[in-house]
């Protein structure tokens, strides 16, 4: 007999069909790494691929949720659908826990077009992005036109949901300098879009030149050509607490896709991003299963003592593991 959670035909059903509680039961699923969550992820997976995805990052108080839930309102107006995934690898917390005072977004909880949710690190073993990832399919598998994913904190080198957007954007507020310096220093990629939020602040148009400087310095590396036909990154001043700013920013968005859509760069983006999900799978699985294989072993736990007292050092130990795997070990699937 099949167990039921394993290929359950209702559940994939309903989510297609655009139930929320489907999904939000399908996103614990992959949340908990639950291997009823990746067949259901495998049933969907045709139908995804039609969300705009946008992804939002930058410095905790700058106002990325408050912007989102203003974005979230111009788009339901637009009648479209939205689903809103808060990442915050910091938090322990779940399901939507800290939903209330992390995300600003109060007055859409009851709108059935508008799908929010929280996703924290609860230790999954495919890791907190990885199951982030599975649950932005989700969300386009469910209908979701517009998908905002946020992330919330720092940490910003273990997370990178945010690349796998359509597009990126960068949230600052005037005196977040910290990120000017780390867009000048190649440390952060240029995103596509730059916001400055709160606005009304003295500093912003100070701030703009700033990074009108940072970004005109990264078309120093390019030939002339390649800057007229490339993305010009549109800076937006905008107040979301009051909304300000909020058209412009959906006529930027719209604008960035039209013009990754036409020059085919889309396809390109998706692919290389899939490329880089495939990879990150199959090593977080060959990891799991190294690990399950040294677990115990003798010559193993010899290699490492040699480290340990100095006679060999760490690659050479990593070289001789692999070759020892590589000449054949148990041959176990996943
Ligand atoms: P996040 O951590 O980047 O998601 O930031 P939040 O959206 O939680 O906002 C942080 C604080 O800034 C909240 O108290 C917001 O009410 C406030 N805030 C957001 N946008 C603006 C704005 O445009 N102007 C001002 N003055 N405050 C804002």
């Amino acid at each position: 007999m099949i167990p039921r959670s394993m290929a359950d035909p209702t559940l994939a059903q309903r989510l297609l069909d655009g139930d929320r509680r489907a999904l939000a039961r399908a996103i614990t699923l992959v949340e908990d790494d639950r291997p009823e969550g990746w067949e259901l992820v495998k049933e969907v997976y045709p139908h995804t691929g039609r969300a705009e995805v946008v992804g939002f990052t930058g410095p905790p108080g700058v106002g990325k949720s408050t912007l989102i839930g203003a974005l979230t309102g111009a788009r339901r107006r637009a009648g479209r659908t939205v689903g809103v995934l808060s990442i915050d690898p910091s938090s322990p917390f779940t399901h939507g826990a800290l939903l209330g005072d992390r995300i600003r977004l109060t007055e859409h909880f009851l709108d059935p077009g508008v799908f929010i949710r929280s996703m924290a690190n609860r230790g999954a073993l495919g890791g907190l992005s990885e199951a982030a990832l599975q649950a932005a399919l989700l969300l386009d598998a469910a209908g979701r036109q517009d998908v905002f994913v946020e992330t919330v904190g720092v940490g910003q080198a273990e997370i990178d949901i945010i690349d796998h957007a359509d597009t990126i954007v960068l949230v600052l507020m005037p005196g977040s300098g910290d990120s000017i310096q780390a867009l000048k220093a190649g440390v952060m990629e240029i995103p596509d879009v730059i916001v400055i939020n709160k606005s009304d602040h003295p500093l912003t148009d100070t701030m703009v030149r700033e990074i009108r400087g940072v970004l005109s310095l990264a078309n120093l590396d390019r030939t002339p050509e390649q800057v007229r036909a490339s993305w010009r990154v549109p800076i937006i001043k905008t107040e979301a607490s009051r909304g300000v700013g909020v058209d412009e920013l959906v006529r930027a968005l719209e604008e960035h896709r039209a013009h990754i859509l036409q020059a085919g760069q889309l396809d390109e983006r998706r692919g290389r991003n899939l490329r880089a999900e495939v990879l990150a799978i199959a090593t977080a699985r060959m990891r799991r299963r190294l690990e399950r294989e040294l677990e115990g072993d003798s010559e193993f736990q010899r290699l490492l003592d040699e480290v340990v007292q100095r006679r060999l050092d760490p690659a050479s130990a990593a070289s001789a593991l692999l070759e020892r795997a590589a000449s054949g070990s148990s041959q176990e699937p996943r």
